[in-house]
């Protein structure tokens, strides 16, 4: 009986592990070594979902936002086609927005309720499923850069406020005055909040949240998310940003997920591990298992949208908002930005 469980326990402990040590005959395998024949890419990016439409939108902030993502597309590209990992072009992707005013991520980012900016960031290898994640971080200039070291140089998960900012230092990040993120159009977003009343969902314009998720020549997947959060939240809100498998989420065997939108919702559903989850379990192409995640979003009332790329290099986005800042470039020499549904 006993040597019966013992071996119970066996086939599970291998069942369990074996895909994940992609060894010869999965999956990822097999597409790792597609992939190196073929030295094949692709970014996809996004700079937030929100109620963007054409007369809406100011031209200047149009054409500021484009510029923004086909730089981010041009930085990550750089490194994929060096043959560069796809962590590294999420990592450089995701600090051009950040540094990027016009993106809800490090300088630019939303105020909370007290007129502080809190900066929320994440980040996850497909490889190995490593994963990084920061919230309430007040001093890093490029908090993805920190969601990173988190990952790589410690052995937690996830650090928040002080820790994460002492964490931080502790590395040697770059660090900067608080005033450094702060903007005046973030800060006329807040106090129209005040004014008029208005929940953290009613604010036009609101998020703008970045993410990247990549594929490189090896056939590896990473994702990255990065956030100011939403308009004056309070009482230390954390969105799904920084929550791997919510806002974010990386796997070799199914693919690489960053969300934007009303974080609540997407906590409740774990979005991008779910995304995942449908195209490793139910073999879900991209586009039909993100439709799906995002069609249940909107049942439950929320609202915002994702970025999916698979390890054969097929992506997607999907959003339930008027609009999306998004952007995708391929080794084919794909490059495209888009803001708006119709585009
Ligand atoms: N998802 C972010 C949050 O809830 C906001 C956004 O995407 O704009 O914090």
């Amino acid at each position: 009986m006993r040597a019966f469980f013992s071996s119970i326990w066996l086939l599970l402990i291998l069942s369990v592990g074996a895909p994940l040590a992609a060894h010869p005959g999965t999956h990822t395998h097999d597409l790792k070594d597609k992939k190196v024949a073929d030295k094949s890419w692709t970014l996809v990016i996004h700079g937030g979902a929100g109620s963007m439409t054409r007369g809406k939108l100011a031209p200047e902030q149009d054409s500021a936002a484009r510029a923004g993502l086909a730089k981010a597309l041009e930085e990550g590209s750089a490194v994929l086609e060096k043959g560069g990992s796809a962590m590294d072009a999420v990592s450089a992707a995701i600090m051009v927005l950040e540094d990027d005013e016009h993106f809800n991520a490090g300088r630019g980012a939303v105020f909370t309720y007290k007129g502080v900016n809190e900066l929320d960031a994440s980040i996850m290898d497909g490889k190995t499923l490593g994963a990084g994640a920061v919230t309430g971080a007040r001093y890093t200039k490029n908090p993805i850069l920190l969601a990173r070291a988190v990952m790589e140089k410690s052995p937690h998960v996830m650090l928040s406020n002080e820790g994460a900012d002492e964490f931080s230092r502790e590395q040697g990040l770059e660090q900067v005055n608080p005033d450094y993120f702060a903007t005046p159009e973030r800060w006329r977003q807040l106090e129209e909040l005040k004014a008029k009343k208005l929940g953290w969902y009613d604010v036009d314009l609101k998020y703008g949240t970045v993410g990247a998720v990549a594929v490189d020549s090896e056939g590896n997947v990473a994702a990255g998310t990065s956030t100011g959060g939403l308009t004056g939240k309070r009482w230390g809100r954390i969105g799904d940003s920084p929550v791997i498998g919510a806002g974010n989420y990386a796997d070799n065997r199914a693919c690489g997920v960053s969300a934007t939108g009303a974080g609540e919702f997407f906590i409740r559903l774990g979005v991008a591990h779910e995304i995942c989850a449908r195209m490793r379990m139910l073999g879900e192409d991209a586009k039909t298992a993100s439709d799906h995640v995002i069609k249940e979003l909107g049942l439950l009332g929320g609202t915002g949208g994702v970025i999916v790329t698979a390890p054969d290099g097929t992506a997607t986005f999907a959003f339930n908002t008027p609009g999306m800042y998004r952007g995708k470039a391929t080794s084919k020499g794909e490059k495209v930005v888009a803001i708006y549904g119709d585009e």
